[in-house]
């Protein structure tokens, strides 16, 4: 069976003709998939009823099953994904007034090994196919849409997607690409390119492949550090691309895509909170059209890294800040903090431990 989700529109022109079908059948079918989340093909009244009937016979529309789904007070919705052999992903929805942002997973597990990531410890298990991407954006918008009683094929109750869930989105560059490319066609997810956020740690020659695809895609990198020294420690894959070589490429990015880049800044007490450290990072920020999110450490069990005090955070972003660097101090309070990878899946687990409520899983590390 062919699990659409994995077919963009050429991919489903294809499929479509392999059943005898015109091509623009593949359109129709498309926006029954992904702009009104129907999966059952008996569903779809503009089809004939032998393609309905051959469809059902070859393909699917298929998300990862679902292995939990929790919902905090404050509207904060999360999916444990089941993607086979053990792995777990998870995907969640956060409301807010004026937008509603979904985070979204690209690997199970992940190869980057940062030092203060529970993701990073568990290492890589896989990439999650186009399908398994798209599929927990299908998902989330589907169930949604059936929670809040949303049926207008116009209205989306997604309005946001940030590649900021388990795994570094840059090392599964074909497949993310793809999902990306399916969530702006206007006939299938149609969401504007603006609307999405890819958080990278820094692989180079990634950034730049990024910034030659002519889509304005918003860019956060994860810097944690200012210099080679302490970013290898903490970061290993500063090894192969140095921090100055990892704001040339952010530079480059700004220059072709004219988007303002987004540094995280994981805050650990005596790691990489000192005040001479802040000069260093304003310093070698000046010039790039950038905004530093500030996000104090979601320490993970037996681990040696301490979130930096309140009063440390306030007089970091204050030397970034009077060095006209905008600084926003992102709390732990889930996806609206839009921290970097595995401390983003971190916060969620802090703040469903705590106010939001939103149970973990045991599953779930990073
Ligand atoms: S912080 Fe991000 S890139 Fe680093 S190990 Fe964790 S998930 Fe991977």
């Amino acid at each position: 069976m062919r699990n659409l989700l994995d077919l963009d529109a050429a991919g489903l022109e294809a499929f479509v003709a392999g059943l005898g079908e015109k091509p623009f059948r593949a359109r129709q079918l498309l926006r029954w998939i992904h702009r009104r989340g129907v999966a059952e093909f008996t569903a779809m009244t503009d089809l004939a009823r032998s393609l309905r009937e051959r469809l059902a016979g070859a393909a699917v529309v298929a998300a990862p099953p679902v292995i939990s789904d929790s919902t905090s007070a404050d509207g904060t919705r999360k999916w444990l994904l089941d993607v086979g052999q053990g792995n777990a992903i998870e995907t969640v929805f956060i409301p807010e007034e004026d937008r509603g942002t979904l985070c979204v997973s690209s690997q199970a597990g992940c190869a980057m090994n940062c030092l203060f990531c529970a993701t990073g410890r568990q290492g890589f298990n896989r990439n999650l196919t186009t399908a398994e991407i798209i599929g927990q954006l299908w998902w989330a918008e589907h169930a949604l849409r059936a929670q809040q009683g949303v049926t207008a094929e116009h209205e989306r109750v997604i309005s946001n997607v940030v590649l900021m869930g388990m795994g570094e989105p840059l090392h599964n560059y074909n497949n993310v690409w793809s999902a990306l490319r399916r969530l702006i066609d206007p006939e299938a997810f149609g969401l504007g390119a603006r609307h999405i956020t890819l958080s990278t740690v820094g692989l180079v020659p990634m950034i730049d492949r990024m910034a030659d695809e002519g889509l304005q895609i918003g860019l956060a990198v994860s810097l944690h550090a200012p210099n080679d020294e302490l970013r290898t420690q903490l970061t290993p894959i500063n090894k192969a691309y140095s921090v100055d070589e990892l704001l040339a490429a952010v530079r480059r990015y700004v220059a072709k895509t004219n988007r303002r880049v987004t540094f995280e800044y994981a805050l650990m007490a005596g790691v990489n909170d000192s005040p001479e450290l802040a000069q260093e990072m304003a310093h070698k920020l000046q010039g790039i059209l950038c905004h530093v999110n500030l996000i104090p450490l979601n320490p993970i069990p037996d681990s040696p890294f301490q979130p930096t005090s309140d009063e440390e955070t306030e007089r970091f972003a204050q030397i970034l800040r009077n060095a006209g660097i905008p600084t926003t101090i992102r709390l732990r309070r889930g996806i609206e903090i839009n921290a970097g990878c595995g401390q983003l899946r971190r916060a969620m687990a802090a703040s469903g431990n705590g106010r939001r409520g939103v149970k973990m899983q045991p599953a779930e590390n990073g």
